[in-house]
């Protein structure tokens, strides 16, 4: 067993960097490590959602354009109160063929490996810049990145911002170049309750829920019918929007006239199009909606959609240096979209063209019992070195 990555992985999984919590601890140990290895190390402190987070950023090598970015987060969806786990997350176990913790293939493992590569790399060989850049917040909408991007030249120094960034997300090696945008509202139906013996005198909001579930049911299919044919090969599985109609809550009581209905809604769109577009079709057709119950009463509900939250989509080009060293280093030979959304997102919004490509197995991702192949563990770091190589030497 290799004692160095083995180790940082169980500490990277020892603390708990679930999203809510600040991963200010695990970050201090990742840039003191890149430290050690003569890294250039800054850390930007920010606050998310009320909590103190870290982004760190390391790099080597001469201040010249073209460098590379490998990439990844730093925090942990949660695990208190998810069914299933019979180990302790924040204990790494092997046994076995594989590692167990919560975030071994989401994704500590690979930052793992990051470190393993950075201690193996020869600094002075390096052409052009190699930057690890490794994000808080990113199982919470990508909130880390969203605020390092920004800052990230002014971060880097006198080294200029690379162009190219691989992301280590959970793939099983295999190589993403896209992933939809996320938009996430909810729509609350406020009726008027009452008794249910005398349903005239008010307005059941289940009911009238009901009408926008058809809306929304409707528009679903009409997407999931007409696939997009550009996006055939990216996205085989689904080459259209989709949508998903995540909590529903409403109503007291059986005997009770339903006063409130509140649903949850996220959709994903294909990359190019305006995240916002089909949510502004959706208030559109559910503005049409005629707002009475069933009970033939003279009141109407309210139907109101909160603002929406929207995450960028990724659709970087084919044929770049990366994808040819990404596809050498792994023997991959297809670049497909990713069924999720990365940072990748909001690096494009500066320019940087991400793929998404790890160790890790989605499948295991928010997992109870999360774990990662010890094989794809101790394979990675050569991949690393490999695309290093390849890209900055
Ligand atoms: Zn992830």
């Amino acid at each position: 067993m290799r004692e160095t990555l083995y180790e940082t992985a169980r500490r990277l999984i020892g603390f708990d960097t679930v999203s809510s919590r600040s991963d200010a601890p695990a970050a201090d140990f990742l840039a003191e490590r890149f430290e050690s290895l003569g890294f250039k190390v800054a850390c930007q402190r920010v606050e998310l959602s009320g909590v103190p987070q870290v982004n760190v950023v390391a790099s080597a090598g001469p201040p010249v354009p073209d460098g590379l970015i490998i990439s990844g987060h730093i925090d942990t969806v949660p695990f208190e109160g998810q069914p299933g786990w019979t180990r302790n997350p924040l204990a790494m176990e092997v046994e076995g063929d594989r590692i167990y913790g919560r975030g071994t293939s989401d994704m500590k493992g690979f930052l793992a490996q990051c470190v393993e590569a950075a201690g193996a790399i020869d600094r002075k060989s390096l052409l052009r810049p190699l930057v690890f850049l490794f994000t808080a917040g990113e199982e919470v909408g990508y909130a880390g990145a969203e605020k390092v991007v920004p800052e990230l030249a002014h971060l880097l120094g006198d080294v200029p911002p690379p162009r190219l960034a691989w992301i280590g997300e959970p793939t099983s090696f295999r190589v993403c170049h896209a992933h939809k945008s996320i938009v996430t509202f909810e729509i609350t139906v406020d009726g008027r309750g009452g008794h249910s013996g005398t349903p005239d005198q008010g307005v059941n909001a289940i009911a009238v829920m009901g009408k926008v579930l058809e809306v929304l049911g409707h528009l679903q299919h009409e997407r999931a019918s007409s696939p997009d044919p550009r996006f055939v090969e990216t996205f085989p599985e689904a080459p259209c929007d989709v949508m998903n109609l995540g909590t529903i809550q409403g109503g007291l009581a059986a005997n009770m006239i339903a006063e409130r209905c509140v649903v949850k809604v996220s959709y994903r769109s294909l990359p190019g199009a305006d995240p916002l577009a089909l949510y502004r079709e959706l208030q559109q057709r559910v503005s049409k909606i005629d707002a009475h119950d069933y009970a033939l009463g003279k009141f109407r509900a309210e139907i109101e959609f909160s603002p929406p939250v929207a995450f960028p989509s990724l659709n970087s080009p084919r044929g770049t240096p990366l994808e040819r060293a990404l596809f050498e280093a792994t023997g991959a030979t297809v670049s497909r979209g990713a069924p999720f959304g990365t940072d990748g997102g909001w690096f494009a919004h500066a320019g940087i063209d991400s793929l998404i490509c790890g160790p890790g197995e989605l499948e295991q991702a928010h997992q109870p019992n999360e774990s990662l192949r010890r094989d794809a563990f101790e394979r990675g770091t050569a991949i690393i070195l490999d695309v290093v190589r390849r890209m900055c030497r």
